[in-house]
């Protein structure tokens, strides 16, 4: 009976996935999961193919269970996959943890889990911003305080890159604003962009593609700052006698630019424009308010990507 079973030394049974009445095991890395095929053909049309291909009679097998192979997959991911899978929603411990869910997310995606991947995008979104003013709600929740549902999402390197890889493929609407998040909280630090950062002994690395979005949109964030949201600090000359407007734009320049050259045009300064004159303030906010709706909607194109409209999910 059991003539085909493999002993496997160096594969060891996941500890919470692994169910004694299950009817399939998979081995993903060194770690044996034993699950229900009939639960992930259910929901998962590349499961349901794939459990319907004849097996060959020396198909190995696991406890008396086929034994399948996931190869290009982590173990630890797979295991997030499946518990959201099994359990009645995504557990808590996977949607509050950006590196978490964004494996269930790239998963739910490649192993077409249409209702999971689903949830894994409506926890995302709130979070990643597709509109200026869903923008702009975010950062005035931010500056108050509030904390997020994900809330490392916003401020960790390997939550972004997590992210933002997962994203490409799985959920491309998030990128814009999680390239520019991650654009934002590497400061300048290129190493991150191009060598990874580690995660729990783990490199998580961008993906080289992303690697290049980043760069370019970098410079091209910086010229649409410099050329549309902020041509009268760059440019004007004060109408009013008695202030020292130009001088001051040098000082607020100063602020404006960070250590390595990047503006960004859509980071809001609190009172650096305070001293002007209200003929400079005004003009000064005029520029900022239209010149940030012209930057949320080229985003996208400043990274490469598509507009948000052909990003955007049909049902936004
Ligand atoms: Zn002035």
């Amino acid at each position: 009976m059991a003539t085909n079973e493999v002993i496997r030394a160096c594969s060891s049974r996941s500890e919470d996935v692994w169910f004694e009445d299950g009817t399939v095991v998979l081995q993903v890395e060194n770690t044996l999961f034993r699950v229900y095929s009939g639960l992930l053909s259910r929901h998962s049309p590349f499961f349901k193919h794939l459990f319907t291909l004849p097996q060959p009679p020396d198909a190995e097998c696991c406890d008396g269970c086929p034994l399948i192979k996931l190869v290009a997959d982590d173990a630890e991911d797979v295991r997030d996959f499946l518990l959201a899978i099994h359990e009645i929603g995504i557990p808590n411990a996977i949607a509050g943890n950006a590196v978490r869910l964004s494996a269930v997310l790239q998963l739910s995606s490649k192993y077409e889990v249409a209702e999971l991947h689903l949830k894994a995008v409506e926890i995302l979104t709130p979070i990643c911003p597709v509109t200026l003013s869903t923008y702009y709600a975010l950062d005035a929740k931010l500056r108050a305080g509030e904390s997020l549902s994900v809330e490392c999402l916003l401020n960790t390197l390997p939550a972004l890159i997590a992210v933002a890889n997962a994203a490409s493929t799985a959920a491309p609407h998030l990128l814009p604003f999680v390239l520019l998040q991650l654009i934002r909280t590497s400061d300048g630090d290129n190493d991150v962009i191009f060598g990874g950062v580690i995660h729990n002994n783990k490199c998580i690395m961008l993906k080289p593609h992303l690697q290049t979005s980043l760069m370019n949109g970098r410079s091209t964030l910086t010229r649409l700052a410099r050329d549309i949201v902020y041509p009268s600090v760059f440019g004007h000359s004060c109408p009013e006698e008695g202030f020292f407007c130009d001088s001051l734009r040098i000082q607020v320049l100063s602020e404006l630019y960070r250590w390595d050259g990047f503006l960004d045009p859509l980071r809001r300064q609190a009172n650096i424009f305070a001293h002007f004159c209200g003929s400079c303030k005004n003009r000064i906010k005029a520029d900022m308010f239209s010149g940030r709706a012209a930057v949320w909607s080229e985003l996208p194109k400043a990274f490469g990507l598509s507009s948000w409209q052909e990003l955007t999910p049909l049902d936004e």
